[in-house]
């Protein structure tokens, strides 16, 4: 018998998993052999150079993409033994998630876009999470702009409804990739502290994405990939330990 993610205190795992994009000579390997188990509760960055796998990993983590060899489970549940249709009702319920694209419905106002998740599961908001959804909205400022499409808006506004919106149903496992990538240090400052608060207060676990050593110094641990693999695994570091990791790591790859 296998021990579960649970037994392990894990919110969701790969194991030994490599992703290649396109066959033969001109086979790209995006992810070689990597092993990595999310700790429930914990704040989890996903640091590494352009190009290392950070988006691989999160999309198939989050059951988006499939990796070529390796297993993944969100929660106790294996994601390569489901059928579509599982796997689906599984995301919508128990992943929120961040793309680097943002990914909103262009033809939803931005009120749309935040309830989405709600939508696509044939449900309404409760009262409880509707207040909620109330402070997610004023604490990213988007007040004025729930009727605003997401064209209208700029990218700084985009990513944070995409952050309201994979918050919103308050899913036991957020990913995130780059959230703060567009956003200026004080708005980037606020909603690394909701995501922090997620994890403290609220017990998700949330994986974020990001280059930048002070977004990164708010985690509680620090994995840098390189070259598809996982280079170094480490517990809260500072800012100014993590953009030295950084450039010697960018260094050894130049
Ligand atoms: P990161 O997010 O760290 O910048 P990615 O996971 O996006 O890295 O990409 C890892 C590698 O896989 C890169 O070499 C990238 O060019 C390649 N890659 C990513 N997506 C695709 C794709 N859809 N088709 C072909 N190659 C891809
Ligand atoms: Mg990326």
């Amino acid at each position: 018998m296998q021990i579960t993610s649970s037994e392990l205190g894990l919110a969701a795992r790969v194991e030994h998993l490599s992703k290649a994009y396109g066959n033969g000579e001109g086979a790209v390997r995006a992810l070689d052999d990597v092993s990595l188990g999310i700790r429930r509760g914990e704040f989890t960055a996903i640091m590494g150079p352009s190009g290392s796998g950070k988006s691989t990993l999160m999309h198939i983590m989050a059951g988006l993409d499939a990796p070529t060899a390796g297993r993944v489970w969100v929660g106790d549940a294996e994601i390569g033994r489901m059928h579509d249709a599982e796997l689906t009702i599984l995301r919508r319920r128990r992943v929120g998630f961040v793309f680097q694209s943002f990914n909103l419905v262009p033809t939803l106002d931005i009120k749309g876009n935040i309830l989405l998740p709600f939508d696509l599961d044939g449900r309404r908001p409760s009262i409880r999470e509707r207040s909620r959804i109330d402070a997610l909205i004023e604490s990213l400022g988007l007040e004025q702009r729930l009727t605003h499409r997401p064209h209208e808006l700029s990218g700084g506004q985009q990513q944070r409804v995409a952050i309201a919106r994979a918050l919103a149903t308050a899913p036991d496992l957020i990913f995130a990739d780059e959230p703060t990538g567009n956003l200026d240090s004080r708005t980037g400052r606020e909603v690394l502290e909701l995501l922090g608060a997620a994890c403290r207060d609220h017990g998700q676990s949330i994986t974020m994405v990001t280059h930048d050593p002070i977004a990164a110094s708010y985690a509680d641990r620090v994995v840098f990939l390189a070259d598809g693999r996982v280079a170094a695994d480490k517990p809260r570091q500072s800012a100014a330990e993590l953009s030295a990791h950084m450039l010697a790591a960018e260094g050894v790859a130049a």
